[in-house]
């Protein structure tokens, strides 16, 4: 599996590592053309505006809704998460992508907890997940096509809709490669869903043939 990670500015080379230790081909994007070929990409946290400004000097503001629309998948991480959402409260001259239905507050955890770690109950782990937020911005709504993969405080911190991902921490910091691999299993599932729909009959079929008939990817045709 090929996966890129957008490395404008930020924290990026962590991620890298962590793709590396499950068994990915990691690519460092710094253009839109080296998308080519990626399965998904990683958007790393950093300072939104600067990596928004950055992304639009080199047209990933039209790259990254193209490979989105091509069939890519993206996880974006704070700042990334940022850049992906829908809105920014009160920062509508900011760049964002709309391309995964959040409201987002930037730095809205105030002062006193603008860094923290947390432990997460993720949907699907069976042990908790030590969360490092830095400067996280909070998710104000999500809309209703997107699905809450875990909460802090009644907080969504991460969330996931069709082929995006996002998450308010920095998964890549916690020694705990499991958010990265949640990512990749999204990204794997999808890749191989054209297979078999490939796979299945499409010359009609007698009514016997179709009374419980497993095909060949175990789908009851
Ligand atoms: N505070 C940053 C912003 O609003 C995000 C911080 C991060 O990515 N760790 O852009």
């Amino acid at each position: 599996m090929k996966i890129g990670i957008l490395a404008l500015q930020g924290a990026f080379r962590e991620h890298r590592l962590a793709l590396e230790r499950l068994g990915a081909e990691a690519r460092e994007v710094r253009l839109p053309e080296q998308l080519e070929g990626l399965d998904g990409l990683i958007v790393p946290g950093g300072e939104s505006s600067t990596v928004a400004k950055l992304a639009t000097a080199y047209g990933f503001d039209t790259a990254l809704p193209a490979f989105h629309a091509a069939g890519g998948s993206i996880f974006g991480t704070c700042a990334g998460a940022i850049l992906l959402a829908r809105e920014i409260e009160g920062r509508p001259e900011q760049l964002r992508l709309g391309l995964i239905d959040l409201t987002v507050a930037r730095n809205a955890y105030g002062r006193q907890i603008a860094s923290f770690e947390a432990d997460l109950a993720v949907r699907g782990f069976d042990a908790p997940f030590r969360a490092v937020f830095i400067r996280a911005p909070r998710i104000a709504s999500v809309g209703p096509d997107t699905t809450v993969l875990a909460r802090w405080r009644g907080d969504p911190v991460a969330v996931a809709q069709g082929r995006v991902m996002a998450a308010v921490f920095h998964p890549e910091l916690s020694g705990d490669d499991r958010v990265h691999r949640l990512f990749l299993e999204s990204v794997a599932a999808r890749a191989a869903a054209p297979g078999a729909d490939a796979a299945r009959p499409t010359e009609p079929q007698s009514p016997s043939d179709r009374a419980g008939t497993v095909g060949p990817h175990g789908d009851l045709r």
